[in-house]
């Protein structure tokens, strides 16, 4: 299947690293410009914004803290001025938090909810005003977690956050259709800074690898669905949840 973006402009929250990161460069192979977000890391942003170059695609490494309304707003009325219009948003800039409930404060909640789900939906806020405004359509894609389904012992807001994501994205789906479709993705573990996998006691990692294909997933393994998901191939797909997780969840 050769998959064509050429003339569409995507924006990435998130890409200076790991699953963002592959993502954006995926579909700058396929032709589309990139504006991406990163939030502490330039010198990775720069390294993110000199490959997706290599592919000839335009690119701009913007950063913004996706859990801050104001700094969201600006970064889309800049956009405006700009008349950059982006036709495809994925919303997968993340933090993840492993704590015992009982230790979990107020705050712990507000910062994990404010990058995850507030992030998401301002960015998609921002993104479906705009696209329902040119009345040309529009994708967005949603980066959730396998453990948004599983839940786990630990981990209670970050995986609260991808099942309140999942929700999110069935409510988009039906109140933007027809024409702007609205999925997510689910990953399961995959190599990256968040899942540390050099790090992890000898216990969690046997954990993580115990899935049916018994290995994590990289970040390029995720990249694929969402240039699907970004291109006319997925025409009459909306509303979904795709598992991209070597099996750990089969609903
Ligand atoms: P990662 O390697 O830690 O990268 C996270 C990215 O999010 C970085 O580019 C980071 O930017 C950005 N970010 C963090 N806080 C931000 C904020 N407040 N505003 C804007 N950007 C912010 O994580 P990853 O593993 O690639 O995860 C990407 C997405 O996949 C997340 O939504 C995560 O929950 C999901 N996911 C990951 C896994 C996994 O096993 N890795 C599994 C399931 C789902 P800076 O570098 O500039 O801080």
């Amino acid at each position: 299947m050769n998959i064509s973006l050429a003339g569409k402009t995507a924006l990435v929250t998130g890409a200076s690293r790991g699953i963002g990161r592959a993502i954006a460069i995926a579909l700058a192979r396929s032709g589309a410009d990139i504006i991406f977000t990163y939030n502490s890391s330039p010198k990775d942003a720069e390294d993110t914004a000199a490959a997706i170059k290599a592919h000839g695609q335009a690119v701009q490494a913007i950063k913004t803290d996706v859990a801050n309304e104001a700094a969201i707003t600006s970064l889309f009325q800049s956009l405006d001025d700009s008349k950059i219009a982006i036709d495809i948003l994925i919303n997968n800039a993340g933090i993840i938090m492993e704590k015992s409930t009982l230790d979990t404060s107020g705050s712990d909640f507000d910062h994990l909810m404010g990058v995850n789900l507030r992030g998401s939906f301002l960015t998609g806020r921002e993104a479906l005003k705009r696209m329902v405004m040119r009345g040309d359509g529009g994708r967005i894609i949603n980066i959730s977690s396998d453990l948004g389904f599983l839940g786990r012992e630990s981990f209670a807001l970050y995986t609260a956050s991808k099942g309140a994501i999942n929700a999110l994205t069935k409510s988009w789906a039906l109140e933007f259709a027809p024409h702007i479709l609205v999925n997510g993705i689910a990953p399961g573990p995959v190599d990256t800074d968040m899942l540390d996998i050099n790090n992890m006691t000898p216990e969690w990692r046997q954990k993580e690898e115990q899935i049916p294909m018994e290995r994590i997933g990289q970040p390029e393994e995720i990249a694929g669905l969402a240039v699907y998901l970004a291109s006319e191939y997925s025409s009459f797909v909306t509303g979904q949840i795709y598992g991209v997780n070597g099996g750990s969840v089969m609903p």
